[in-house]
């Protein structure tokens, strides 16, 4: 059983965009992370919270589910 971690290049390498949201739907808390920071930040190699150990909702403090979005292609990637 092993399963390949992401890590913030592999998400950036697959152009996706990497969110979180609150698992309490009358929250609705949500936010999408800038992977291009995140890499400036902690490197490339930085695998990704697997459970939720670590973040809670900015607005309940609930568990949040992490999630990747595919991005919108853009004409000129820069
Ligand atoms: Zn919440």
């Amino acid at each position: 059983m092993s399963t390949r971690p992401w890590t913030l290049g592999t998400i950036r390498d697959m152009n996706l965009q990497l969110e979180a949201a609150c698992v309490e739907p009358s929250c609705g808390w949500f936010t999408t992370y800038d992977i291009d920071k995140m890499i400036t930040e902690f490197g490339a190699d930085c695998e990704l919270p697997t459970d939720a150990g670590g973040l809670t909702c900015g607005q309940c403090g609930a568990p949040v589910d992490f999630g990747l979005a595919a991005k919108a292609k853009r004409a000129a990637a820069g």
